[in-house]
């Protein structure tokens, strides 16, 4: 009976770690290495050239390793649409760039679905451009991390 109780004891805390260890919450972006659900109004996906789903800390360095040598095989990329908190595919959102909204890495390309809904944001959060998901190249990135502040020494 007793040994019954601590076999079904030890069970439950196998069961524990392995759900602990197969929880989506202690995942890391790939990019940067933080983790992934510390910000989840900005986690951004894709699937890379073996069929498995990798998922970023956010649009940037979602973006970052898309357009990488290494994950330019990548599809059906998506982001979380700033509005709604939903995932969307990048082809149905506009970014805006430039503006005074803070992601995870700093300054952030802020993922709107529509061009209206864009544009009232660039106006509000004083934005510099709208771009699509196209328009996004490492030029971009490279812009858009410069304008973020200096880390403190
Ligand atoms: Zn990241």
């Amino acid at each position: 009976m007793n040994s019954n109780v601590v076999r079904f004891v030890g069970l439950l805390i196998c069961a524990g770690a392995l759900l602990v260890g197969c929880n989506p919450k202690s995942e890391r972006c790939r990019k940067c290495g933080m983790l992934v659900d510390e910000a989840p109004r900005w986690i951004a996906g894709l699937t890379n050239s073996s069929g498995h789903q990798e998922r970023f800390c956010c649009e940037r360095c979602m973006f970052a390793h898309w357009r990488s040598p290494e994950g330019a095989q990548a599809r059906d990329a998506w982001v979380t649409e700033y509005y709604t908190q939903q995932r969307m595919p990048v082809g149905e959102v506009l970014f805006v760039m430039g503006s005074d909204v803070i992601g995870p890495m700093g300054k952030a390309l802020v993922p709107i679905a529509g061009r209206a809904a864009a544009e009232q944001f660039m106006k509000d959060h004083h934005g510099s451009g709208i771009l699509s998901a196209d328009e996004i190249t490492l030029e971009v990135l490279r812009e858009v991390a410069g304008r973020m502040p200096a880390p403190p020494e």
